[in-house]
């Protein structure tokens, strides 16, 4: 029998064959010329995934906080104010970060756990302060709840104030299009729907942001974040040649590229169509398994996460029978609710084979923890959806 189980969590998540190949390649010297074309061919295939032409990648050994911690540690200057639209835990992480900073952070949160701020919150929030940037977590992976980031970011676009998104739940699998959105930096990791195992940091600056940064009189409060170090070693590698700042990882990036590469040829919109079919499918399953959600309407559910409460009587016993029957599911986060619900991510190249194999899973693991329901009714409700839709 086989032992491989699949790995439904919000990242890291199933990397396809090719990738991992890359992963496992000999490793070349950073200054190799396969190396410097593929990290090259990434940088620009960054461009077109975050649909940021003007954009300026920044591919960095560490992981989506270190991200954040660039995005914040070269844009804010002490003294800054920030506003931070909070939907959940990686919000208030994205304000403690902005806060070591020396910014002066305010926030906009969710009315309740599951919920977002509304438009009219955030745009008088903006009104009522001289703000030099904002973050938005498009998909909050503590809570399952997608931001509208598109809305969002024009009310902050249209005062001028700088717009970042913590895309690390959303970048390759929900629907962002940085440039025409108007966003200014967009940030992802490479374990969640980019693909790759982790330890790559992914920012893309725009024109704005970068125009920030030049203009900015206080140095950079972050020694190994600091855009002037990785500037001039982004800009060789796009132009083929060789720099040195900090040993890039060779396979990560290797894997990058193959990745991107996978994600282009498929297509970014037909990506984020599969992508919601996914998310609608595990959405019906759950709610005809009799499941509640964290996100408190359909219309803030994500696509690439799905965020059940446990049913009575069922508690986190039952993620050890899932994951026996072969599907590796993650608990909870946000702390306010965190023993009350579990998580099942669904991004990346999943298949709706993938989905059907988990929520059969989940169905038997239910079905272990003695909760009462019909045999069958979430996976009929997943190929529904599936079958649906192609
Ligand atoms: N933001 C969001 C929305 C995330 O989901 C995560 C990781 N779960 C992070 C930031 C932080 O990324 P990392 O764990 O790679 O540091």
């Amino acid at each position: 029998m086989k032992d491989r189980k699949l790995l439904m969590i919000p990242g890291p998540i199933e990397f396809t064959p090719e990738v991992l190949r890359a992963m496992g390649m000999a490793t070349t010297s950073h200054v190799a010329p396969n190396f410097i074309e593929a990290f090259g061919q990434a940088l620009e295939r960054l461009r077109d995934v975050f649909l940021a032409p003007d954009g300026q990648p920044f591919v960095v050994a560490g992981s989506g906080s270190l991200a954040m911690d660039m995005a914040a540690a070269n844009l804010v200057e002490p003294g800054d104010r920030a506003l931070v639209v909070n939907t959940g835990y990686f919000g208030d992480r994205f304000a403690a970060i902005l806060h070591r900073y020396g910014a002066q952070v305010s926030q906009v949160s969710a009315p309740a756990v599951g919920d977002a701020p509304a438009l009219e919150e955030v745009e008088a929030a903006l009104d009522d302060g001289d703000y030099k940037l904002m973050t938005i977590t498009h998909v909050d992976t503590s809570t399952a709840v997608a931001a509208d980031v598109k809305s969002v970011a024009a009310l902050g676009r249209d005062r001028g104030v700088l717009v970042v998104v913590d895309g690390v739940c959303s970048v390759a699998g929900l629907e962002m299009h940085q440039d025409d959105w108007g966003i200014d930096l967009a940030l992802t990791a490479s374990q969640k729907a980019i693909g790759v195992p982790p330890g790559l940091a992914l920012v893309v600056a725009g024109p704005r942001a970068l125009d920030a940064y030049y203009r900015r009189e206080a140095p950079v409060g972050n020694y190994y974040a600091d855009w002037s170090q990785w500037l001039p070693v982004m800009e060789a590698y796009e132009a083929r040649r060789p720099s040195y700042y900090g040993t890039p990882p060779v396979n990560l990036i290797w894997a990058l590229n193959v990745s991107l590469g996978q994600i282009l040829d498929e297509g970014m919109a037909t990506r984020f169509a599969r992508h919601s079919r996914v998310g609608r499918a595990v959405r019906a399953a759950v709610e005809a398994l009799g499941l509640r959600q964290v996100p408190v309407s359909a219309r803030l559910a994500a696509s690439t996460l799905t965020a059940p409460y446990y049913p009575d009587g069922v508690d986190a016993s039952f993620l050890k029978y899932v994951n026996e029957e072969g599907a590796i599911l993650a608990g909870g986060l946000h702390p306010a609710i965190r023993a009350r619900y579990f998580r099942i991510g669904h991004m990346g190249a999943i298949t709706s084979s993938d989905v059907l194999s988990t929520i059969g899973a989940v169905e038997r693991g239910l079905a272990r923890a003695d909760y009462g329901f019909d045999l069958g009714a979430g996976l009929a409700a997943a190929q529904a959806v599936l079958a649906a839709d192609g």
